[in-house]
């Protein structure tokens, strides 16, 4: 392996680069494209003492309009202009000790060729933690030079999980009945430990190898796009990991905010405050979000400009249908309007999906674009996720219904939509990678499980389920994180159970699985839940109903939230969309109905009707 790598390494010198006094050893972009809405580019070069060397470029293809240097010499910042007209094609980048070569980079731009549409309420996201789906690949579960190797009996380790392990399982992602598959990042995060996880990048151009490689990613979404499932890229611009390499040699002190002791408080709210002080809103944006993750300053331009660019990179060199932003008000706010409008310029048909994790309605609405509540910046995101509807969702189920609580709960958060500029486009979900898991949440309790599924799947947004939800995984995070990001059964070789092949899966698990085969399979195909509006009816005597329509076709959910009692419901209360439908078929037992005056619904059930005239 050693002797392979190293060979691999002498192939990428002679391609790209000659070096001889200066050791130039990254240039970033590492390529671009032709076509795009905006001409400029700036590329970051990186080698020791780079910045005492002259620069040469003599093409038609670009135009250089400054070079920047900063305090660190190993860094330069080049400026350049793509001609309007240029085609692709390569250009060479010399670096001259007076009028001797140094190094020598053949830059290549090739044709913007991205054309693929976003994701939206028609979609099912399948949310994944490619380090604890299923190993594809043992042959990278260890990496000579990454500083964690695997090991499995360490819920905070690495346990070998890879992007091939993803693409070996689209069937069964796609039988599922998602539509969308959302990876948490797979970049290089080469820390000593806890560096599974992926939210703390060491490069920013490079999938780790532990997950694959870039080309194997593009694979990955070339295929998945095959079988009609569109992907999601997970990116973070608040922070890195702190053994990034230009964190190792940083460019300048103002790359990263404050220090490692200097913490953010996590608090969001203090954005949209109109009584917010200066040092609270500092403090949030500028601390760190934990000592081993550097807060980027995105105030320093050349930090922006990399992470714009970096943004349109792996957009375009994946061809990926979305992004969602970690941590997406933690960065200082202007920059990230100016990044999301960049990208949205260029791809206006992506999705931007923004991790607004906020308690309540008014703090999360603030953050999707074109709120009509926020007079302070435009985010130009479509999408949010939707926290206060997870918290409600949470707890409906397991309370009594009361003036507040249970079903009440979820009516409420729903009835304050008007603070939101789309809420059919927020994202919707009853657990994820940082989250209890929702079958601990209710107790473990199948019926609840049942009816937590039948509503994130019904009711308005975009539904993600988090791997292992469709099969009642359990975990809490107060036990770690390692605890709700546990191994995918059958993901491993010599796993007792395997949920791929259906090899001894428990009752609970079959029962699960099944429930979201089916409910998520109709979903696809059912126009009034994906594309219709929501009407709700308050929730009366432990049922709450509501309505998904459009103006040829309806849905009726309804769910009875009491421990004991099955309810009769007198169905004449729902005559303004019932008026024009006089039968239904019930999903879940597959019942029709040819009267729908009375509809009789067990203890902790829902059920849902499509409704035929
Ligand atoms: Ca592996």
């Amino acid at each position: 392996m050693k002797r392979l790598n190293f060979f691999f390494i002498l192939i990428i010198l002679n391609f790209n680069i000659v070096a001889q006094n200066v050791n130039l050893q990254k240039i970033e972009p590492p390529n671009w494209w032709v076509g795009m809405q905006n001409n400029d580019l700036q590329l970051l070069v990186y080698g020791e003492n780079i910045s005492t060397q002259k620069v040469e470029i003599n093409s038609p293809l670009v135009t250089v309009n400054s070079i920047i240097t900063v305090n660190n010499p190993n860094y330069i910042f080049i400026n350049l202009t793509i001609a309007n007209d240029a085609q692709a094609g390569t250009f060479d980048i010399n670096f001259k000790n007076k009028s001797k070569v140094t190094a020598k980079y053949t830059y290549e731009l090739k044709n913007k060729t991205n054309i693929q549409r976003g994701f939206s309420a028609k979609d099912l996201v399948y949310l994944i933690m490619p380090d604890r789906f299923a190993n594809g690949n043992v042959n990278n579960d260890n990496v000579a030079n990454m500083l964690e190797q695997a090991d499995r009996n360490n819920g905070d380790g690495r346990h070998g999980g890879d992007i091939q392990g993803v693409i070996d399982h689209l069937d069964y992602i796609k039988k599922i009945g998602a539509t969308a598959i959302w990876l948490n990042p797979v970049l290089e995060n080469n820390s000593p430990d806890y560096s599974y996880h992926g939210y703390a990048a060491t490069d920013f151009y490079k999938v780790d190898p532990r997950h694959g490689t870039n080309e194997l990613f593009k694979t990955f979404v070339e295929k998945a796009q095959a079988m009609d499932m569109k992907v999601i890229l997970d990116v973070i611009y608040n922070h890195c990991g702190n053994n990034h390499w230009w964190i190792n040699d940083l460019p300048s002190s103002s790359w990263v905010n404050t220090d490692k002791n200097f913490h953010t408080t996590y608090r969001g709210a203090v954005l949209s405050d109109p009584h917010s002080s200066n040092v609270d809103v500092f403090k949030f944006s500028a601390g760190w979000f934990v000592s081993t993750m550097p807060d980027l300053n995105q105030h320093n331009q050349l930090v922006a400009t990399y992470f714009i660019q970096n943004t349109i990179w792996w957009i375009e060199y994946a061809k990926i249908n979305g992004i969602r932003i970690d941590t997406y008000s933690y960065p200082f706010q202007d920059f990230m309007s100016k990044l999301t409008q960049r990208v949205r310029e260029e791809y206006p048909d992506i999705t931007l999906l923004g991790e607004t994790w906020l308690q309540t309605v008014p703090h999360v609405a603030y953050f999707q674009g074109d709120s009509p509540i926020n007079k302070n910046f435009n985010t130009h995101l479509q999408s949010v996720t939707d926290f206060p509807l997870y918290y409600a969702t949470k707890d409906a189920f397991n309370e009594d219904d009361g003036w507040t609580s249970g079903l009440l709960k979820l009516y409420y958060v729903l009835s304050q939509d008007f603070l939101y500029s789309d809420p059919y486009n927020l994202v919707t979900f009853l657990d994820n990678h940082d989250l209890d898991r929702y079958y601990t949440s209710v107790g473990k309790d199948i019926k609840k499980l049942k009816m937590g599924l039948v509503f994130l799947l019904t009711t308005r947004g975009i539904p993600v389920i988090y791997y292992g939800t469709e099969i009642a995984m359990e975990g809490s995070e107060h036990m770690g994180h390692g605890h709700i990001r546990k191994d995918f059964p059958g993901g491993w070789q010599g796993d007792q159970t395997n949920i791929f092949t259906q090899t001894k899966m428990s009752k609970t698990q079959g029962d699960a699985l099944n429930f979201v085969v089916k409910l998520a399979n109709w979903r696809k195909s059912n126009t009034a839940v994906t594309e219709g509006k929501l009407m709700q009816f308050l929730p009366e005597n432990n049922v709450y109903t509501y309505f998904k329509y459009t103006d040829n076709e309806a849905v009726m959910v309804m769910i009875n939230n009491h421990n004991s009692e099955d309810r009769t419901v007198d169905c004449s209360r729902f005559n303004e969309i019932l008026k024009d439908y006089s039968s239904a078929k019930e999903i879940i037992s597959g019942t029709n109905y040819s009267d729908l005056s009375e509809i009789e619904i067990k203890a902790k059930s829902a059920m849902i009707f499509e409704l035929y005239k």
